[in-house]
C-alpha cells in the first residue's frame, strides 16, 4: 500500500511522521520552491508532476492507494491538478487544510481578496508596512512609495518595492519577538494570507498589543474536495478508506 502526500506545510509532515510511525509506504510530494525545506519523515520526491496528467501517470505507475492533498492553502493550481488525477485514476483524494485565522477582540482586520487588492489597501493604513505574504507575488506591491520589511524563507524576486528591507526567516515565532521585531521597525500595518495555524500566527497576537491595522487576504476557493482540518481527521479517513475501520 502506498500513500501520496501532496505537501508542503506542516500538517502535512506531521501527518507523514505519525504514517511512519505506523509502518505504512508514505511518499511526500514537495514543489521545490524552497532552497533548504524542512523534510517529512519517509521518502520524499521534489518537483512538479506534469500537470494532472503527470500526476495521474505518477499515480498508476506507483500504485498509489490513496492521495491526501495536505498543500497551502494558498497552492492553487495543485488542488485541481489532484483532483482531476484522482478523478482519472479513482484514487481516494482527501484534502487536508488547517482552518483560517478568526478576527479577536482588539483586532482590525481588512479583508482582501487577493494580493492586488491588499496593495490598493495599503496607502490608506500605514507608511511602513510588514510584509509576510511570502516570496510569491511580491510585484502586486512594487508600485507602491511605501517602505516594506519582506520576510520570507528565500529571497524574492523582482519586482519589488523602491523601499524596503528583506528578512530571511521561517516560523515558528513568537508574539514577544514579533512585537520587538514591530517595534523596531516602526511598523505600521501588517499584511498576511489567511494561511492559519500556531506556526506563524505570533504576528497577530503582536499586531494587536501595539493596535496595528492588518491586511488579511482572503483564501481563494478550492473547488469540491472532500476535506478534514486535523491530521487526527486525515488518518481516521485513511483507515476507513484502506481498511474499512476507523483509525
Ligand atoms: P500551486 O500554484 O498550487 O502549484 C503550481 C505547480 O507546482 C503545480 O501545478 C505543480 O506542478 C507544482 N506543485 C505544487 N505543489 C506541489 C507538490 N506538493 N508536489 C509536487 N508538485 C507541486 O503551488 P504554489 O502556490 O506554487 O506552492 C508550491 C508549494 O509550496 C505547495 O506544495 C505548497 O504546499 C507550498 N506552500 C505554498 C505557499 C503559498 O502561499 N502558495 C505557502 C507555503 C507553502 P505540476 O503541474 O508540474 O505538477
Amino acid at each position: 500500500m502506498t500513500l501520496l502526500i501532496l505537501g508542503g506545510t506542516g500538517e502535512a509532515r506531521e501527518l507523514a511522521k505519525e504514517l511512519v510511525a505506523r509502518g505504512e509506504h508514505v511518499v511526500s510530494s514537495l514543489a521545490g520552491r524552497v532552497a533548504r525545506p524542512r523534510l517529512p519523515d519517509g521518502e520524499v520526491r521534489v518537483g512538479g508532476f506534469g500537470g494532472p496528467e503527470g500526476l495521474a501517470r505518477w499515480l498508476t505507475e506507483n500504485a498509489v492507494t490513496a492521495m491526501i492533498d495536505a498543500t497551502h492553502p494558498f497552492a492553487e493550481r495543485i488542488g485541481a491538478n489532484a483532483a482531476e488525477a484522482a478523478r482519472e485514476t479513482g484514487t481516494p483524494l482527501l484534502r487536508l487544510a488547517r482552518p483560517g485565522w478568526t478576527e479577536q477582540p482588539g483586532d482590525t482586520w481588512h479583508w482582501a481578496d487577493d494580493l492586488g487588492h491588499a496593495a490598493r489597501l495599503l496607502p490608506d493604513l500605514g507608511e511602513r508596512v510588514f510584509l509576510t505574504s511570502g516570496r510569491q507575488g511580491l510585484a502586486a506591491f512594487a508600485g507602491l512609495d511605501l517602505w516594506f520589511l519582506i520576510r520570507c524563507v528565500d529571497p524574492p524576486a523582482a519586482p519589488l518595492p523602491r523601499r524596503h528591507e528583506v528578512l530571511l526567516d521561517r516560523g515558528p515565532y513568537e508574539p514577544a519577538k514579533e512585537r520587538a521585531l514591530m517595534e523596531g521597525h516602526g511598523i505600521q500595518v501588517l499584511v498576511t494570507k489567511d494561511s492559519g495555524g500556531a506556526m506563524t500566527a505570533a504576528k497577530l497576537t503582536a499586531a494587536r498589543e501595539l493596535a496595528l491595522p492588518v491586511v488579511v487576504v482572503r483564501r481563494p476557493w478550492r473547488p469540491g474536495t472532500a476535506g478534514v482540518t486535523t491530521v487526527q481527521g486525515a488518518l481516521t479517513w485513511l483507515s476507513v478508506t484502506t481498511k474499512g475501520s476507523p483509525a
